[in-house]
């Protein structure tokens, strides 16, 4: 295996292990009936992607989300702490935006330059299980 795919291969496996350490959604929020995240990725101005994630209570309470850029390396979006925010104020709705800081490729990772810079404008939804 060469040097980049080493690499690609050992944030996968970080990026599942902690997916798999993670508690359900149900163990940490009992509260919570379902969690939905609607994506919106901007890469470049010229690759645009939405995605929608829907999370009930059997699912992992796991909030990061991987980059589009598939050349990105140490990106990705973490929205545990906005998660966490919301539920501990019974907060419904909530947007937001957060940039990539991941490196734009394997070349770029290596020089330490050029952030990858994708964007990801998001909104969450969260309904409780006492329907307020
Ligand atoms: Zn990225």
């Amino acid at each position: 295996m060469n040097q980049e795919a080493k690499l690609r291969a050992k944030m996968a496996n970080d990026f599942w292990h902690s997916y798999q350490n993670s508690p359900s959604i149900k163990s940490s929020f009992p509260q919570v009936q379902e969690i939905i995240l609607n994506l919106n990725f901007n890469y470049d101005e010229s690759y645009r992607k939405k995605l929608k994630k829907t999370l009930n209570p059997n699912d992992k309470a796991f909030f990061q989300i991987e980059c589009i850029n598939k050349d990105c390396v140490y990106g990705g979006f973490n929205l545990s702490s906005e998660v966490r925010g919301m539920i501990s104020k019974k907060v419904t709705e909530y947007n937001g935006h957060q940039t990539c800081n991941g490196y734009q490729d394997f070349e770029r990772y290596k020089a330490k330059d050029y952030h990858c810079l994708c964007k990801l404008n998001y909104e969450i939804e969260i309904k409780y299980q006492d329907g307020e």
